[in-house]
């Protein structure tokens, strides 16, 4: 796969997006369109359709169509294998072109984007032995008149609607393994962010899978997902985003038809810091674990938690890789750090970083915008002397501002790294074993990385304690997840009369 330049232009005109319903694009013609800029060069660059719930009606309804007649459902793991096996491919084919409209649409450096959509084509190729292996259970200790087995079912039509900080991987954390399982699929992707999972529609219908079983509707999320999340035809919502959204669609479901819900909300994730660590790497993973994806992560290590005796010498180890990171062009391929990708978001971050300066955190560097000339960047932020009460120490600031906290002991560090209402991610940095699954075992946390963070791939599932959310996603674990358990009693021979 060739890179088309170190830096690609930008778009002449902003490309027009319809959506997809049925195995077919369906144009935006008379409904109203959102022209989406790219929030590192102020330009237009997409044009995507403001659907309406009747557009959301006729992609449920496909959906159903397409899972009730068993076109997917129906057919053996060997061919949805095959089908799985054949979009990976694809994704591979056309990685530049997704990578660039994730980079336009998000303002992620393009070097990062490619990244994410190979580590996504992986998904489909992994998630394709799932639906192979994918099995139930049998019981047979019932006696001998008695077999019992316990078989796997697709639940039936997932939404899925997504944020914009990730488009294409989160939306391929879960597309393979729900295709996997059998069920089929309504996305809704952020209004921000839709172009890729468009694009990745279409590759599906041209990988075999058959009409119907993926469709996506753009729009807003108070219509568009609030009506999934109220849809009586829908079986499961998968919802990442806030936490605060996330318990608008439990009230939803609720309200509706009971749907099952996954939920990857919100993370004010620890980095605990022993003395004992490898310093130069864990100020290189906490710099990292900050400003990838500039903080817009809903994994990123925000809070440093690290042993009093090195705090100011680690945190100026950190503050020297961060001033050595690019910040710049995300078109541009040597760039690490690109733009913010909201303007609600931008206001949101420098909220915070006011608020730190009030609270009386030490501001160590960064602490404002950073005018690039156009589009908008924030500069790394740490703040030192934070107290676990601040607000900048306990809400989701989802930006590149890193607080850290002291402690003196080993209960301590694991006492301020659960103090949160959060339990997504975690990370422990240290050379002694002991220490290390101590911390392991005893912060809530559904991601736990040692010496390393933001390490992922296929194979280990993602989600999270707490108010991070419910159920899990990727793995086998994600494939599970999408699929409800039936229980089958199965009598041999003559059947003990009730009534001789
Ligand atoms: P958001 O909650 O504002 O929006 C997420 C999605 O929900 C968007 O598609 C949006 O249109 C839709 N939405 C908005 N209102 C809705 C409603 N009433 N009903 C249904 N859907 C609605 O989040 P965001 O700003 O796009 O993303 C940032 C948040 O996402 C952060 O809190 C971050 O931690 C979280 N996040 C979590 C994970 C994870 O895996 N745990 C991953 C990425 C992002």
């Amino acid at each position: 796969m060739d890179q088309i330049s170190t830096r690609q232009s930008l778009p002449a005109e902003p490309r027009d997006f319809g959506f997809y319903v049925d195995g077919a694009w369906v144009p935006a013609a008379e409904r109203a369109v959102f022209t989406r800029h790219s929030p590192a060069h102020d330009v237009p660059v997409t044009r995507i359709p403001k659907c309406t719930e009747g557009d959301l009606d006729m992609a449920v309804d496909a959906a159903r169509r397409a899972f009730d007649d068993r076109r997917w459902s129906g057919l053996s793991g060997q061919a949805r294998a095959a089908v799985l096996l054949k979009a990976g491919a694809l994704i591979r084919a056309r990685a530049e072109e997704i990578a660039y409209w994730e980079t336009l649409e998000n303002g992620k450096p393009i070097a990062q984007a490619r990244g994410e959509v190979l580590g996504c084509a992986d998904m489909y190729e992994y998630a394709s032995g799932l639906a192979r292996s994918l099995h139930g259970d049998s019981f047979n200790n019932l006696g001998d008149g008695m077999m019992g087995l316990v078989t796997r079912e697709p639940v039936g039509v997932v939404g899925i609607i997504t944020p914009w900080n990730f488009p294409f991987l989160i939306l391929c954390e879960r597309v393979p393994y729900i295709l996997a399982s059998g069920c089929t699929i309504v996305v809704k992707p952020s209004e921000m962010t839709s172009a890729t999972s468009l694009i990745l529609a279409q590759i599906l219908t041209e990988a075999g899978l058959p009409d119907g079983c993926m469709n996506v509707v753009t729009g807003s999320g108070s219509t568009i997902g609030q009506a999934m999340a109220e849809h009586p035809r829908i079986d499961m919502l998968s919802f990442t985003g806030s936490t605060a959204v996330g318990r608008r669609v439990v009230e939803a479901a609720g309200k509706s038809n009971f749907k099952k819900l996954g939920l990857e909300l919100g993370g004010k994730n620890p980095q605990v810091v022993f003395a004992d660590a490898d310093l130069e790497d864990a100020a290189d993973g906490v710099a990292f674990g900050i400003a990838f994806n500039t903080g817009q992560c809903c994994v990123s290590g925000s809070r440093l938690i690290v042993e009093r005796s090195v705090a100011d010498r680690f945190a100026e180890m950190v503050r020297d890789k961060l001033s050595r990171a690019v910040v710049g062009d995300p078109l541009d391929e040597a760039t690490q750090i690109g733009a913010i990708t909201t303007e609600a978001q931008n206001r949101t971050i420098l909220f915070y970083i006011e608020k730190g300066k009030e609270e009386g955190a030490r501001l160590i560097c960064g602490g404002g915008a950073l005018d690039m000339g156009q589009g908008q960047y924030i500069a790394p932020t740490i703040f030192g002397d934070v107290t676990p009460d601040m607000v900048i120490a306990r809400d989701e600031i989802f930006g590149p501002v890193l607080t850290i906290l002291p402690f003196d002991t080993l209960d301590e560090a694991i006492a301020i790294a659960n103090d949160t209402d959060y339990g997504l991610a975690a990370s422990v940095w240290t050379k002694d074993i002991d220490k290390a699954l101590v911390v392991t075992r005893r912060v809530q946390a559904g991601r736990f990385w040692v010496n390393c963070t933001l390490a992922g791939g296929p194979e280990l599932p993602l989600g999270g304690f707490k108010q991070s959310g419910w159920g899990r996603e990727a793995g086998k674990y994600g494939v599970e997840e999408y699929t409800q358990i039936k229980s089958v009693h199965i009598e041999i021979g003559k059947r003990r009369p009730w009534i001789a």
